[in-house]
């Protein structure tokens, strides 16, 4: 066990608290009160601190801004049984922030620090600068449903997310900034999101942008397998692990556009659902390609999707048995 860090604690002056609507939170708007800030300066993380959310204060020449040397991270807390807070897979979220900030020639953030400000920051009520001085932050918000109904897709067959040899399996800022427009323009055709496909050829499938993607096929669980090009979802993991555990059987391969469309027309291709900690288990209804919609059967009570979806509900809120070590109590 590492030795906490002495974090210094500035009190908001007033809780915003009472102001949230608990019943109706929208997702990603509301913040809490405090966040995390640290400094990374001549080769050391500095200052570790939890200060009043707020406005933050950088100059106009940080690289965060021009070049877009920003990583993040994404995690979830929800209350246990005894309204504890649960928070899922923190050690997985830290090693991957790690993996972006090597990509992204970054200071990496050392373990203690990572999981102190999670502690810290969500017991009492998320960073980054130029290349030699680093702020590593965080903020908490209360959150809603990401989506609140099945999606539609269009499978993207023109433009890029991630290449391979590029930066698509770190969380890094500049992976997100390319990807609204085309996202606008599907939604301007009547769909929620897009499934990227591969940046050569566009032949196979990558993922969501936000979430990973899954299919079943035949009653076989099928995913892209994981390439430089795909952020390594710990949704992903997690779904893949329960499945695994049913004594499902499971492929992560190479999953090509055409054999996901062949089975929607066949009528094997049952379920098709995105993965994230945002969006949680995502049910896909339908698959635009090439001018046509591909209508997936309406979920079911027993498909797959809401099983896994019960299963990791259920997990991280401390209401079925955490068989995996997933959740970290705080
Ligand atoms: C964060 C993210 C995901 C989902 O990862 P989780 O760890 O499950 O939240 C998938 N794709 C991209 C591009 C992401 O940034």
């Amino acid at each position: 066990m590492v030795e906490s860090l002495k974090i210094e604690v500035q009190r908001a002056k007033r809780s915003r608290l009472e102001e949230v609507d608990f019943d109706h939170l929208p997702f990603g708007k509301v913040y809490t009160d405090h966040m995390f800030m640290a400094d990374f300066r001549d080769g050391e993380w500095l200052n570790p601190r939890i200060v009043p959310y707020g406005k933050i204060t950088v100059s106009p020449a940080t690289p965060a801004i021009h070049y877009g040397q920003s990583i993040f991270e994404g995690l979830k807390a929800h209350r246990g049984p005894s309204a504890e807070a649960l928070v899922f897979r923190p050690h997985d979220n830290w090693l991957r922030l790690n993996r972006s900030a090597e990509r992204m020639c970054m200071a990496p953030v050392p373990e203690d620090l990572f999981m102190d400000s999670l502690t810290e920051l969500s017991d009492e009520y998320i960073g980054i600068r130029p290349s030699l001085s680093f702020t590593y932050m965080v903020i908490l918000s209360p959150v809603g449903f990401y989506y609140s109904q099945p999606l539609k897709v269009r499978i993207e067959t023109h433009f890029t997310r991630a290449a391979q040899g590029g930066t698509g399996y770190a969380k890094a800022g500049g992976n997100y900034g390319g990807a609204i427009y085309p996202a606008k323009l599907a939604q301007a055709d009547g769909y929620d999101q897009l499934i990227w496909t591969d940046a050569r050829d566009h032949q196979y499938i990558e993922e969501s942008g936000t979430m990973n993607v899954m299919f079943v096929i035949d009653g076989t669980l099928v995913t892209p397998a994981l390439s430089d090009s795909i952020l390594a979802g710990i949704t992903r993991d997690s779904v893949l692990t329960i499945a695994r555990s049913w004594h499902m059987p499971v492929e992560e391969r190479k999953v090509t556009v055409k054999e996901v469309i062949a089975a929607a027309e066949r009528g094997t291709l049952t379920e098709a659902f995105g993965v994230g900690t945002a969006a949680t288990i995502a049910p896909i209804e339908s698959l635009g390609f090439e001018d046509r919609d591909y209508v997936l059967p309406a979920s079911t009570k027993t498909a797959f999707s809401r099983r896994v979806y019960d299963e990791l509900n259920g997990i991280k809120h401390g209401a079925r048995p955490d068989k995996f070590g997933w959740v970290l109590k705080i």
